[in-house]
């Protein structure tokens, strides 16, 4: 049997998971070991140390001393709730957590109250978004007392697990569970055990390990077998709708953005091996996905260098990033020895043809290359649309953002969009009101954003996240009144830009590629349907949404069960008597489409690309008539 150890020496609770030693602290809510070791560990220093040698009662460097402690599979009885908050790396996650726990035998619902698990994948990047969580974290605690009897397992995952959990534990003691980002690949078990002991007033904790070396990144990298679970059995891919998937690139950011919490949540950059992606892209293709976004925090910096590829049992473990910094110009290593962002979208156009449409988010605008525009305009299955946050228009800000480019590069690139992809529509992201923005140089945010002619663009109201070094150094100076001013102009003047470029499409005929019923339809047709066992209630941003989302891709989520299919549109239909349901896609250049059809016709659409004559338009959503 294979069995590594952490480098540290002590640890409460090792477990045999797969043949590996998985390291997991449980402590009572004072600290203290829960195996009764003498030995106590501060809740502080559990966070950053989650083995301080504390506990005397097992040794892990003696593995006889150790016992398995097998996962239980079938968990038939048990059901799940989870609500994802944030962006599309956390639905991946929730996706990949469902699978796991999928395949582990557990049931769903989407209601919170008759679950026995009750998990939040959680965002740092909003304080509305922890907001909404310390609400719902509330609620939950309140119906743990009320139902003492009844084990009811409380976790929290993702970015706030890793940020905030000291302080959650601290205000909502009921929590069970904390899962940071880097360690979700544990959650099963950590659930498992929880269910098993019951564990009432005790917390499973994982340590932070998000910013660890690149050799033990990569030395420990099991959530690549996260990530992988989906190319050995592609069916656990809950959260999937049928045709469409996200696929991890990269982990994680290097770019320190001084406003940004995830270099801290998400710990270092790194790059899966192009193999490894390929397969998953081609399993889940195998299993009828035709559009994959692949994903990563700065995904045009994909870099494998194969010379330094670091194997375990012949498996290639994915690298810390070494992004290359030569601005447009093509990467002088690639080919044999490096695979680029470049090559490997060439490569996932060209291997996998079943695959009718890829995407990829997030861009980073600089070096980005001239080789990664010349691959999209020569694939045609590479979708026209590129989001590429700009942040602000003044270079000053984004000095102080520590972004690493100019306005001017940002123009020069986006100009290279427009000569090499005369047709790409690009989004963006601005920030508004971060400390010291004068006036003038808000105005130059205006200036740029009229100049880029964004489809659409996420504007953010500069909020000081804990943790990040703007948080600790840059005093947010900037009254609340003149953000939101600022950013009510920003939205007027995108709108009508966005108003603006959606009817530049009325009278022609675009192929859409078909999610769904729309956002509308759900949600009459929801209101008055009852709570589901078996559906998992995956939310975003609070909203309950169990269809495909009119919102913007990074708000949105999909049904996340593939035991239950999204709403069906004949389903609705009925429902609504009228015969007809109002369906929803997006075009290459990723522009939201609505039209109606048949119910009858409508559920053999999801999954498709079909013609559809555009009539009329809002600032977000073009209106269409089939045309088949
Ligand atoms: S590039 Fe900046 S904003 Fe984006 S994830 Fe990295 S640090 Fe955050």
């Amino acid at each position: 049997m294979h069995v590594r150890y952490r480098e540290e020496p002590s640890i409460c609770g090792v477990l045999f998971i797969s043949n590996r030693v998985i390291e997991v602290g449980f402590f009572n809510l004072d600290g203290r070991c829960r195996n009764h070791c003498l030995k106590s560990a501060s809740i502080d220093a559990q966070f950053t140390k989650p083995n301080l040698g504390s506990c005397t009662n097992r040794d892990p460097m003696n593995s006889t001393a150790a016992t398995p402690l097998p996962l239980q599979t079938d968990r038939s009885q048990d059901l799940v709730f989870l609500e994802t908050f944030g962006c599309q790396m956390n639905v991946l996650d929730s996706e990949l957590v469902i699978g796991q726990l999928n395949a582990l035998g557990y049931g769903f619902t989407d209601n919170w109250r008759d679950a026995n698990v009750i998990l939040f994948n959680t965002c740092s990047v909003r304080e509305h978004a922890e907001d909404k969580v310390y609400s719902r974290l509330g609620r939950v605690a309140q119906q743990k007392k009320a139902e003492e009897d009844r084990t009811i397992v409380l976790g929290v995952i993702g970015c706030m697990a890793e940020r905030d959990g000291k302080d959650m534990i601290r205000r909502y003691p009921q929590v069970d569970i904390l899962c940071g980002p880097g360690e979700l690949d544990k959650l099963p078990m950590l659930i498992d055990n929880a269910m098993k002991t019951n564990c009432k007033s005790a917390i499973a904790i994982q340590g932070n390990t998000s910013r660890r070396s690149s050799t033990l990144a990569a030395a420990e990298d099991q959530l690549e077998l996260l990530d992988l679970s989906r190319s050995f059995n592609p069916d656990i891919r809950a959260g999937v709708d049928r045709f469409s998937s996200y696929v991890r690139v990269t982990r994680g950011c290097n770019k320190f953005c001084t406003y940004c919490v995830v270099p801290f949540t998400r710990g270092a950059e790194m790059h899966r091996p192009p193999e490894h992606i390929l397969d998953e892209c081609k399993r889940l293709a195998d299993a009828g996905v035709k559009e994959i976004t692949l994903l990563g925090q700065t995904v045009n910096h994909y870099r494998y260098e194969h010379d330094h590829a670091t194997l375990i049992d012949s498996i290639a473990q994915p690298q810390k990033g070494r992004s290359y910094q030569g601005g447009h110009e093509r990467d002088p290593f690639e080919g044999d020895r490096v695979t680029t962002f470049a090559n490997l979208l060439y490569r996932v156009h060209e291997e996998i043809p079943a695959l009718e449409r890829i995407r990829f988010v997030t861009s980073f605008p600089r070096d980005f290359g001239n080789d990664v525009l010349e691959v999209i305009r020569d694939c045609p299955r590479i979708c026209r649309y590129i989001h590429v946050p700009a942040q602000s228009g003044s270079n000053r800000m984004l000095d102080m953002m520590n972004r690493g480019y100019t306005v001017e590069e940002y123009r020069d690139f986006v100009e290279r969009i427009r000569e090499f992809i005369p047709e790409a529509q690009i989004a963006g992201d601005m920030i508004v009101g971060f400390p010291t923005e004068t006036d003038a140089e808000f105005d130059l945010t205006v200036d740029l954003l009229k100049w880029c002619k964004y489809k659409n663009c996420f504007v953010f109201k500069y909020s000081a996240r804990p943790g990040t070094t703007a948080y600790d150094k840059i005093p947010d100076d900037i009254p609340d009144d003149v953000k939101k001013y600022r950013n009510n102009i920003l939205l007027a003047a995108q709108a009508e830009i966005s108003n603006s470029i959606h009817a530049g499409f009325i009278g022609q005929t675009l192929d859409v590629f078909v999610e769904g019923i729309s956002s509308l339809e759900a949600r009459t047709q929801t209101k008055s349907k009852p709570h589901e066992h078996n559906a998992v209630g995956l939310t975003v941003g609070g909203k309950d949404i169990r269809v495909v989302s009119q919102s913007p891709r990074t708000m949105e989520v999909i049904n996340t069960n593939p035991a239950v299919p999204s709403t069906s549109p004949t389903a609705v239909a009925t429902a609504s008597g009228s015969g007809f349901v109002q369906m929803s896609g997006r075009t290459s250049g990723d522009l939201i489409t609505v039209f109606d059809m048949p119910a009858a016709a409508a559920d053999a659409m999801i999954g498709r690309i079909v013609p559809i004559e555009i009539h009329k338009n809002a600032a977000l959503t073009l209106f269409g008539r089939y045309r088949g």
